[in-house]
C-alpha cells in the first residue's frame, strides 16, 4: 500500500538528513550508550512488538476465513470457532498493549533520570567561569524542557517505530501473499506523499530548534527579571513597557511557530487518511473484480480491506514519529552538548589531601589570565552566535608571597589591582597558568577537592544564602552541626539576638539572595558559617559598602573571632585589618609593588604610605588612629566604622584608592 511506503521513506529521509550532519550520527552512538543499560527491558519490548504484530495480523485474516466460509457454505461450527478466536485475540491484543505501555514508560523514564542525574552531576563540576558566564535559564531549560524532549522520544518515538514497523512490515508480507496485484495497486499513491513529507520534516526540525532557543530565552529573562534585585533594578530603572514589548515578541513567535506546527500536523494526517481511504476503494474496484474473476476468494478481499485499515494506526503514528525523532534529535544534542563541555578544573586521579595541622599558603610566580569565553562556555547558553575564543589578558605577573601558618596576609590596592584573582586562585576556583599556589606545601592542583573545602573558608563581600532556612544555610557548612553548634556560633557572629527575634528562628526562611537580611547581617551569616566550618585557612574578602556603623562593629568582631589562629589571606579595605595583618602586600596592575608590616611601608614612604593617607586621612577623622600610637582593638573598630561612614558612597570607599 502506498502509506506503508511512505512512512518508510520518512523514516529512510530521517536518517539520510542525519547522515549530513556530521553529528547527528555520534548523537546516535551516543543515544545508544544511554539506552545500553536498559538493553533487557528493550529486548522485551521488541519481543513483545513483533507478538502483538502477529495478533494484528491474525484478526483480519481469520475474518477473510469466516467470508469464505459463509460464502462456501460450511457448517455452523467452523464460523464460530473463528469467531472465538478473533475474541480471544481481541483479549490478548489488549493484555499486550497494556505490558508494551509498561515497558516504554519504564524506558522512557528511566532514561530521564540518567540524563538528568548526569548534566546536574555535570554542571556542578563546572568551574565558576562557567556559572559567571551562562544565564541561568537557558541551563535550567536544558535540564527540564530538553531532557524530557528527549525522553519523549524515547518512550514515544523509539518504542513506537520499532513496534509499528514490524507491523507495518508483517501486513505487508500477509497483503502480498493474499494478492500481489492489490496490494501493488494501493501502493501506487506512495509517492504523492514522499516529497512534502521530507520536506515538512526539515522545516519543522529547523522551527523546534527555534521554539526551544526562544523558550530559553524567556526563562532566562525570567528568572534574571523576576530575582529581587533584577526586580528592583527594573522598578529603578527598567523601562517595563519595553520590556514587556521584548518579551512579548518572543511569546508571539512561539505561538506562531506552535500553530505552524499543529496545522502541518493535521495538514499531514488529514492527507494519510484520506489516501488510506483512496487506497481502500482501489481494494475493493481491483480486488471484488478479480474475485468475480474468480482469481480471488471473496475472503481475501475482506481481509485486504481490513489489513489497510489496520495499516492506518501505525503509518500515521510513523508520519509523526519522524517529526518527533527530528525535535528529539534536536533535545539530545542540546543535552550531550552541555555533557560535552570539559570542566576546565578537574581533581586528579592521585590527588591528596592536605597535611595536618596549621598550614601555610604560598604562591610561588603566579601568573594568570582570565580563561577566554569558547573555553568555559556554550554559545547557545549565552544567547550569542559564537563565542569569544581570545584569551584574557594577563591579570596575575609573577606574583609570590606567602603565608604563615596561623598568619594574616593583607592584600591592598586599587580596584582592578587583583586582590580578587589572587584570592580566586587558593580555592581553585582558577587554575594558574604558570607558577604554583601551595597549601600546606601541597600544590593546590594536587589536593582532592574535598580536602580543600575542608581546609579553606571564603567571606565574599556579598554573603550569598541559599532560599532556605537559617538552618539549612549554615548546616551547608557542617551537615552534622546540633542546635548547640549553630547557637554557638550565631552568638559569636552576633547574630543570636537577631535569630532569636526571627518568627521561626533557626526555621526561618531567608529569602532568595538572603534578601530580606541586611547586608551586615548577610556577611555575618557568612562568617558564623566559617566559624562552623572552623577551616585552616580563611579568604575574606571584607565588604566596602552597605555596613552601617552598629553592623560594622559587630562583623569586625565576628571577624577576629574568625581569623583566630587561622592563617589568612584578607582583601582589606579596613585599617584596622591592614595594621593587624603580619603582612601587607600592595598590589597593582597584577604585581606586588611593595611588602612590609604598616609600620614598615609607612616608613618607606612609598605607594602604601600614599595609598594610606588618601584612603584614610581624606575618610578621617578625629578618631583615626595614629600609626604609632598602636590603637587598641576597640578603637581601631570604631575607628574603621569612622572610615566606612567618612567616604561618602561606595563608588568612594573602592576608588579612594586609587
Ligand atoms: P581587584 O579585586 O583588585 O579589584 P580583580 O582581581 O577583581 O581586581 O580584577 C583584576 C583584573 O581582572 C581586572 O582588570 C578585571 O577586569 C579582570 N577580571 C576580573 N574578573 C574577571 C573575569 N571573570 N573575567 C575576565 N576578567 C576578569
Amino acid at each position: 500500500m502506498s502509506m506503508e511506503t511512505t512512512a518508510w521513506t520518512q523514516l529512510h529521509s530521517v536518517m539520510n538528513a542525519q547522515e549530513r550532519r556530521p553529528l547527528a550520527r555520534a548523537t546516535l552512538r551516543r543515544i545508544a550508550a544511554f539506552a545500553r543499560p536498559h538493553r533487557r527491558r528493550i529486548a522485551q519490548f521488541v519481543l513483545l512488538s513483533v507478538a502483538t504484530a502477529f495478533l494484528a495480523v491474525a484478526t483480519p485474516v481469520l475474518a477473510g476465513h469466516v467470508v469464505n466460509a459463509i460464502v462456501s457454505g460450511h457448517d455452523e461450527a467452523v464460523v464460530v470457532r473463528l469467531a472465538v478466536l478473533i475474541a480471544l485475540i481481541a483479549l490478548a491484543e489488549a493484555a499486550l498493549g497494556l505490558l508494551g505501555r509498561w515497558l516504554s514508560a519504564t524506558l522512557g523514564e528511566g532514561l530521564i533520570l540518567d540524563l538528568r542525574t548526569a548534566v546536574f552531576d555535570h554542571v556542578q563540576r563546572m568551574p565558576v567561569a562557567f556559572f559567571t558566564r551562562t544565564r541561568t535559564g537557558a541551563l535550567v531549560s536544558r535540564l527540564n524542557n530538553d531532557v524530557i524532549g528527549a525522553q519523549r522520544a524515547f518512550s514515544n518515538t523509539l518504542s513506537g517505530v520499532v513496534s509499528n514497523l514490524v507491523t507495518l512490515v508483517l501486513t505487508l508480507v500477509v497483503m502480498v501473499s493474499l494478492s500481489w496485484q492489490v496490494t501493488l495497486l494501493a501502493l501506487l499513491l506512495l509517492p504523492v506523499f514522499v516529497v512534502p513529507a521530507r520536506r515538512m520534516g526539515r522545516r519543522m526540525a529547523g522551527l523546534q530548534r527555534e521554539a526551544a532557543n526562544l523558550n530559553a530565552a524567556m526563562g532566562t529573562r525570567m528568572t534574571e527579571r523576576f530575582s529581587a534585585p533584577g526586580a528592583t533594578l527594573v522598578k529603578l530603572f527598567g523601562r517595563p513597557g519595553d520590556e514587556s514589548a521584548e518579551f512579548s515578541v518572543r511569546a508571539r513567535r512561539v505561538r506562531d511557530i506552535g500553530v505552524r506546527t499543529a496545522m502541518a500536523q493535521s495538514a499531514f494526517i488529514t492527507a494519510l487518511t484520506l489516501v488510506s481511504a483512496l487506497a481502500l476503494a482501489l481494494v475493493y474496484g481491483l480486488g471484488g473484480w478479480l474475485a468475480l474473476r474468480d482469481t480471488l476468494e471473496p475472503g481475501a478481499v475482506v481481509a485486504l480491506a481490513l489489513l489497510l485499515t489496520r495499516l492506518y494506526a501505525p503509518l500515521t503514528a510513523l508520519a509523526g514519529a519522524r517529526v518527533e525523532i527530528m525535535s528529539a534529535l534536536v533535545s539530545f544534542e542540546r543535552v550531550f552538548e552541555v555533557l560535552d563541555l570539559k570542566p576546565l578544573i578537574e581533581q586528579k586521579p592521585d590527588a591528596r589531601a592536605v597535611p595536618d595541622g596549621p598550614v601555610a599558603v604560598e604562591f610561588e610566580k603566579v601568573s594568570f589570565g582570565y580563561p577566554s569565553a569558547d573555553k568555559v562556555s556554550l554559545a547557545s547558553l549565552e544567547e550569542v552566535a559564537s563565542l569569544d575564543s581570545r584569551g584574557g589578558a594577563e591579570v596575575l605577573h609573577g606574583v609570590s608571597f606567602r603565608a604563615e601558618p596561623g598568619r594574616t596576609v593583607a592584600l591592598v590596592g586599587s580596584s582592578g589591582a587583583g586582590k580578587s584573582t589572587i584570592a580566586q586562585l587558593l580555592p581553585r576556583l582558577y587554575d594558574t597558568d604558570t607558577g604554583t599556589v601551595r597549601i600546606g606545601g601541597v600544590d593546590v592542583r594536587d589536593l582532592t577537592a574535598e580536602s580543600l573545602r575542608e581546609t579553606l573558608g571564603m567571606v565574599t563581600q556579598d554573603g550569598h544564602l541559599f532560599h532556605d532556612s537559617v538552618r539549612a544555610n549554615l548546616l551547608l557548612a557542617r551537615p552534622d552541626a546540633t542546635d548547640d553548634d549553630l547557637w554557638d556560633v550565631l552568638g559569636r557572629a552576633r547574630l543570636d539576638s537577631l535569630v532569636r527575634s526571627l518568627p521561626d528562628g533557626l526555621d526561618t526562611v531567608v529569602g532568595e539572595r538572603g534578601y530580606r537580611l541586611s547586608g551586615g547581617e548577610r556577611q555575618r551569616m557568612t562568617i558564623a558559617r566559617l566559624l562552623l566550618a572552623r577551616q585552616r585557612v580563611v579568604i575574606l574578602d571584607e565588604a566596602t559598602a552597605h555596613l552601617d556603623n552598629t553592623s560594622e562593629a559587630a562583623v569586625q568582631e565576628a571577624l577576629a573571632e574568625a581569623l583566630e589562629g587561622r592563617t589568612a589571606v584578607v582583601i582589606a579595605h579596613r585599617l584596622s585589618t591592614v595594621r593587624a595583618a603580619d603582612l601587607i602586600l600592595v598590589i597593582e596592575a597584577g604585581r606586588i609593588v611593595e611588602r612590609g608590616t604598616h609600620e614598615e611601608l609607612l616608613a618607606a614612604d612609598g605607594r602604601y604610605a600614599e595609598l594610606y593617607r588618601t584612603q584614610f586621612e581624606e575618610s578621617g577623622s578625629e578618631d583615626r588612629p595614629s600609626p604609632a600610637t598602636g590603637a587598641s582593638t576597640a578603637t581601631e573598630v570604631k575607628a574603621t566604622a569612622v572610615t566606612v561612614t567618612g567616604v561618602t558612597g561606595i563608588a568612594a570607599a573602592e576608588e579612594a584608592v586609587a
